[in-house]
């Protein structure tokens, strides 16, 4: 493969920036542009050791001080040869140690190669490479615990016992399809449906467990939803915690979707204060009503607000309507004014009610309650296997239903021979979770979906 490099450090000044190499020749470009002080060179190190430099721009002039550290395959983040420039943290001096790099023959690293490589050199499987970016972009200490947890293992661990399962169920299986009449122990069908049962019950609970870990992990898209002026954007400030969007009296004037994500335990949510959700004749306030119908439908939790201190309103029964079908917590907003809300509507159609008001930072408390007990965050364990994201989820959901499959057939007397494929359909499914079995096209994708320079 190619040697690439690329900044790993963000794209801001900071103390450090590093330039990282990684390849078969990453000690040879390395060495083009490195000058050591005590005149060692890079490619006479062991592993883990550094020596301080300077390097040289394109036109050989000596530039910034570095400390340059060396990795040796396999033990580098990639599992090949490495060399990582400590530089000093300047855009301009970072950016110009990455220029002199690539014209010494390195190529410009896409995004999330060096953890592609880790991948494709065996060092973490698709799992723990997608949970690295959960990690970089974790807000929580519940969803960072999580994603570290994932690239620890614990997911691929849970996989790997599940898989194991129906490895030995499909190896019997096939043993006694090849040897009917061999002295194979007489293959018990209730022993099979038995361990398929527990293959089932597993992955079951993976699934389950699903939104409540994408509430900690990776945030939970949600939508504040209300007809104008019951107090969408006030929620949405106690929520967060400080004035973030503008808060008016007059209807109508939070026009565009302001997105925001804030911390309520160890759920996170991803908010779009939208626009009060009702026709409009102004083509600007059009656009901010669309949008946010488009926020609802794809919202995963809704927050549907109605106001206390006014009747219960066509408009009302519209987001009544609207979010019968998702994961919502209805909120009685304005109930330090007098109550002028038939409330036993919204207590009847919806199965968690909270009654607060946004003026209030102590009600904060009673809406995060709420919150954490429809999203089944509070109790989430962060060290247990979490799925975390839709497409480890879609694979479980597919091996689930082969497994189902097979247990029917089996029960059913279906031949053992049809219900080893199924068997070995559900295998495939959670190799393709792991990376073991995942195609070109499907790896492309989960990497292009990183940074540049992880
Ligand atoms: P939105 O149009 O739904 O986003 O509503 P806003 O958050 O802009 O609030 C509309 C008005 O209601 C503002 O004047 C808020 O200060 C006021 N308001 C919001 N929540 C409460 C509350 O709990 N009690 C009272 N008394 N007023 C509130």
């Amino acid at each position: 493969m190619s040697t690439v490099a690329a900044i790993s450090t963000g794209l801001a000044p900071g103390g450090i920036g590093i330039v990282r190499i990684s390849g078969e020749d990453a000690f040879s470009v390395a060495e083009k542009v490195f000058v050591s002080k005590n005149g060692k060179l890079l490619k006479d190190l062991r592993g883990y050791q550094a020596l301080l430099g300077a390097v040289k721009s394109e036109d050989g002039e000596l530039f910034d001080e570095v400390v340059a550290l060396v990795y040796r395959a396999p033990k580098s983040y990639t599992g090949e040869d490495v060399v990582e420039f400590n530089c000093h943290g300047g855009l301009f001096v970072t950016r110009q140690v990455l220029r002199s790099v690539l014209s010494a023959g390195a190529a410009p690293a896409p995004a999330g190669e060096f953890t592609k490589r880790a991948f494709l050199n065996g060092k973490i499987d698709l799992a723990g490479a997608e949970s690295v970016m959960n990690i970089i972009s974790s807000h929580s200490e519940q969803e960072a615990k999580a994603a570290f947890n994932t690239l620890e293992g614990a997911l691929s661990k849970k996989l790997s016992e599940i898989n194991g399962i129906l490895i030995s169920s499909s190896a019997s299986l096939a043993a006694w399809v090849d040897y009917p009449d061999d002295e194979i122990e007489e293959l018990s069908s209730g022993e099979l449906v038995k361990n398929l049962n527990t293959a089932k019950k597993e992955l079951e609970q993976l699934i389950n467990r699903f939104d409540a870990g994408k509430a900690v992990i990776g945030g939970v898209r949600t939508a504040i939803v209300g007809k104008p002026n019951v107090g969408k954007s006030t929620i949405m400030n106690l929520l967060l915690g400080e004035e973030r969007s503008i808060v008016t009296s007059v209807e109508g004037t939070t026009r565009d979707i302001v997105e925001e994500t804030a911390v309520i335990g160890a759920a996170t949510l991803r908010l779009a204060d939208t626009a009060g959700l009702r026709s409009s004749d102004d083509e600007v306030e059009k656009i901010g009503v669309d949008k946010a119908k488009k926020w609802l439908e794809s919202a995963d939790f809704v927050l549907a607000v109605f106001d206390n201190s006014r009747p219960f309103a066509n408009e009302d029964e519209d987001i009544v309507n609207l979010v019968k079908e998702k994961k919502c917590v209805a909120i009685i907003n304005k109930c330090d004014l007098p109550t002028a809300l038939n409330k036993e509507i919204i207590i009847q159609n919806f199965s968690d009610t909270v009654e607060i008001s946004a003026k209030n930072p102590d009600d904060r408390k009673l809406l995060s309650d709420s919150i954490e007990k429809v999203l089944e965050t509070a109790d989430f364990d962060p060290s247990v296997a979490s799925l975390i994201n839709a497409r480890q989820k879609n694979c479980c959901e597919n091996a689930l239903r082969e497994i189902t499959q097979a247990i029917e057939d089996l029960e059913n007397g279906v031949t053992l021979d049809a219900v080893n494929v199924t068997v070995d359909c559900a295998i495939d499914e959670l190799l393709v979770l792991t990376g073991e079995k995942a195609s070109d096209a499907v790896i492309n994708e989960i990497f292009s979906r990183f940074c540049v320079g992880k």
